[in-house]
């Protein structure tokens, strides 16, 4: 059977029940904590608590997986803090942020092979002296086309998915009205290498206006994530409980995933854009699944979303 592989270990996928697949304990960019005299894991740990320990209690979450590689202030032992107050399971990122945000000079430079070796470590040895090992593989674009050094990171991560079985999320810019392709370059790429449609959840998709678009990309096996829910100012939350009805009547309900990408702490503070659009992590619930009712989809394909989706994702 499956297993997820959780900040505290294998688990069986049944226990993850309620799962946000797109989501960020501690977000922060690199070198922000290289002069941080304020960076603090309990303190930071509460902070996350306060906001995610609602949504537990509120709505039954049951896991939630940080979608930061290290170059997004991924911090296993937060995570582990957090997961352990709460009672919830945790699941840590490995791979690359997109390059106009991340990818270190050794990483720009690095053979597809080198790149494949360490995201394999990372999964299968851990990391940090806790060695916590992932169970996702974060890869991100940055742009309307996918540049040499990110279609190179997409490729080694492909072929550590196609391997090993840990599945891919990804992160796609730009994001807003416009009809954009990059989903599809990501996926060309991705099963190009090999790589299992089902292993592979395409991120921010959320960003088009364009239903069939991502009936194209489900009819290729992959997941499409609506996973900015609340992020008023990309797409109205409107148009993105329309495109999921409109998926979910075309019989794609097991294709979608649903998160935030909310963080519970950005450090060393949020975004001038975030900041100003902030939302919890009980707003999904709270918020969003009452609009998808209202929108006539059924409890069944809300639990298919929320339960059944990730962790037939989650699980190898
Ligand atoms: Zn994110």
């Amino acid at each position: 059977m499956p297993s997820a592989h959780t900040v505290f270990g294998e688990i069986p996928v049944e226990k993850l029940g309620i799962t946000m697949p797109h989501e960020h304990i501690v977000l922060s960019y690199g070198g922000a904590k290289s002069d941080a005299p304020g960076y603090n894991v309990k303190s930071l740990a509460d902070e996350v608590c306060k906001d995610l320990g609602q949504a537990v209690q509120a709505y039954g979450v049951g896991t939630v997986v940080d979608a930061g590689p290290t170059e997004l202030g991924r911090d296993v032992a937060v995570q582990r803090e957090v997961a352990r107050r709460l009672g919830v399971n945790i699941i840590a990122a490995t791979g690359f942020y997109r390059f106009t945000s991340g990818v270190p000079l050794v990483w720009q430079s690095a053979e597809i092979d080198t790149l494949a070796d360490y995201v394999t470590r990372e999964i299968t040895e851990g990391v940090g002296p806790d060695r916590v090992k992932c169970g996702v593989i974060k890869l991100a674009s940055s742009d309307e086309k996918i540049g040499p050094v990110e279609e190179k990171l997409f490729r080694a991560a492909a072929r550590v998915s196609k391997q090993t079985g840990c599945p891919i999320i990804t992160h796609s810019d730009p994001t807003g009205w416009a009809v954009t392709n990059v989903g599809k370059l990501q996926l060309d790429i991705l099963l190009s290498e090999g790589a299992d449609p089902s292993r592979i959840m395409l991120g921010h998709i959320c960003g088009t206006s364009n239903l069939n678009y991502l009936i194209e990309l489900v009819k290729r096996g992959c997941s499409v994530a609506f996973d900015r829910v609340g992020s008023q100012r990309i797409v109205p939350d409107e148009v993105r409980a329309g495109l999921v009805a409109g998926l979910c009547a075309a019989g794609y309900a097991s294709n979608v995933m649903l998160s935030l990408d909310h963080q519970g702490v950005w450090f060393p503070q949020r975004s001038p854009a975030t900041a100003a659009n902030m939302k919890h992590f009980g707003y999904l619930f709270q918020s969003f699944l009452p609009r998808l009712r209202a929108g006539g989809v059924s409890e069944r394909d809300i639990e298919q979303m929320t339960v059944v989706n990730p962790r037939n994702l989650l699980g190898f």
